[in-house]
């Protein structure tokens, strides 16, 4: 599908008269219409809610708005129930699904009431050292091994993954957790990521929901929900076709009336985690071009790097450009795309053909919503830029000033010497 950017040149240029580039800016009204069309296609499910991941985008702007469309959090840090607490969470509004937990987190997970999901079987016992008890309402995470398959292949590698519990586990958990005294039971499992098909979330949803059916039989344990977790995806580039998310729904439903309707079951609720889905193509980053340089190959030189946006970096991944004001012209120049990093591989595009591109060009970087800000670092001693918002209203806010030099040293406050590095304190 044709990528087009929510923003205008004529917009960004009044922009950067208050915020210079880099920046990421993203788009109040999309985010809405997404989060509406995700709740509407799982109306059918009475218990249903997105917990949106937290680590996708750890703003707290992003986070009331999605607070404001019914969305909870999905946390898996200290400082990301830091945040959840911090624009309101009450009880019930936190699925905290971390793994290689400190002991620390699980406690304040506990005490914002949020539903703890153990990521093992050994968590039950370090849970209940930390906390004095185990919750009335517990989750455990689930990892089937093996390869996870669709149609079209092999989708990922759960046998090769960290996370969840064996089968034979998952099972005996849910025993000793009855025993200790928990009374209300969820499922989680994350098994494919960026997922750009509709077939998913309801393959997914059928092995979950078998399973609900079979761990309350055995061990007589209430389901109260069936956590579906992350991994739909988005289309990065044009030639594939987004998500429908309305098919998603009715497909995970057609699973829910098979396995559980069939077994009576039908007050669970389905909760999903997504954060790529919710925010990635509703964030751009902006970057200008400051120098082209022509050796082996054309490159372009921008004032963003891999410090803002890391995916092209570790994953290859590849991210749409739009050269704006020249969304038209025909796409007959092959460049690199780069950043300052001391590090070849701080490109935000290979061999790309675009526009012809000159000094000064404004350029919109795609589908950056999600682990995109969030993933950055200091690397190279670069700083983190401003995040904006787009508001509904039109208006552009900022809702992260960019770091300064202070912030890169403030850390140093332990060395006396360094006097010159450290923030003024007054
Ligand atoms: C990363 C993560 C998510 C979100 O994944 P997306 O691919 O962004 O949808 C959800 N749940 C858990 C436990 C995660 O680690």
């Amino acid at each position: 599908m044709k990528k087009v950017p929510f923003v205008t040149k004529g917009q960004i240029e009044e922009v950067v008269k208050t915020y210079p580039t880099p920046f990421h800016i993203y788009d109040e009204k999309g985010i809405r219409e997404n989060a509406r069309a995700l709740k509407s296609a799982f109306a059918w499910n009475k218990g249903f809610r997105e917990f949106f991941a937290v680590k996708a985008t750890p703003n707290p702007f992003i986070m009331k708005i999605l607070k404001e469309e019914g969305c909870g959090f999905d946390c898996s840090s200290l400082t990301e129930l830091m945040l959840a607490r911090e624009v309101g969470s009450e009880p019930g509004d936190i699925m905290f699904s971390s793994n290689e937990t400190p002991a620390e987190e699980y406690a304040l997970a506990d005490e914002l009431g949020g539903y703890i999901n153990l990521d093992d079987f050994t968590h039950i016992e370090f849970l209940e050292s930390i906390i004095g008890h185990i919750p009335e309402t517990i989750c455990c995470r689930y990892n089937p091994g093996g390869v996870f398959t669709m149609s079209n292949g092999i989708m990922d590698n759960p046998g090769d993954a960290k996370y969840g519990m064996t089968e034979a586990q998952i099972f005996e958990a849910f025993r000793i957790l009855k025993e200790k005294g928990a009374k209300r039971f969820g499922i989680h499992a994350f098994l494919a990521s960026n997922t750009v098909t509709n077939e998913y979330y309801p393959k997914l949803a059928g092995i979950m929901f078998e399973l609900a059916v079979r761990l309350h039989k055995e061990t007589g344990a209430e389901i109260a929900f069936v956590n579906l977790s992350g991994g739909i995806g988005v289309p990065y580039t044009p030639d594939k076709e987004p998500n429908d998310i309305k098919v998603i729904g009715e497909g995970v439903r057609e699973q829910y009336e098979k396995t559980l309707g069939a077994a009576g079951m039908n007050d669970v609720a389905v909760f999903t985690e997504l954060g790529r889905f919710m925010l990635a193509p509703y964030g751009a980053l902006i970057t200008k071009a400051i120098h082209e340089k022509h050796t082996y190959k054309e490159y372009i030189g921008v004032d963003a790097c891999a410090a803002n946006l890391m995916r092209p970096a570790i994953y290859g991944a590849y991210h749409h450009i739009t050269v704006l004001g020249k969304e038209n012209a025909p796409c007959d120049h092959k460049y690199d795309v780069v950043g300052s990093l001391c590090e070849n591989c701080d490109k935000f595009a290979i061999d790309r053909m675009l526009p012809e591109i000159e000094k000064g060009d404004y350029i919109y970087i795609h589908d950056t919503g999600a682990h995109g800000f969030s993933m950055g670092y200091n690397y190279n001693g670069r700083l983190r830029s401003a995040e904006l918002l787009l508001g509904e209203d039109g208006k552009v806010s900022l809702i992260r000033r960019a770091e300064t030099p202070e912030d890169y040293f403030a850390t140093f406050d332990c060395f006396d010497d360094y006097k010159g590095l450290r923030r003024q304190k007054s």
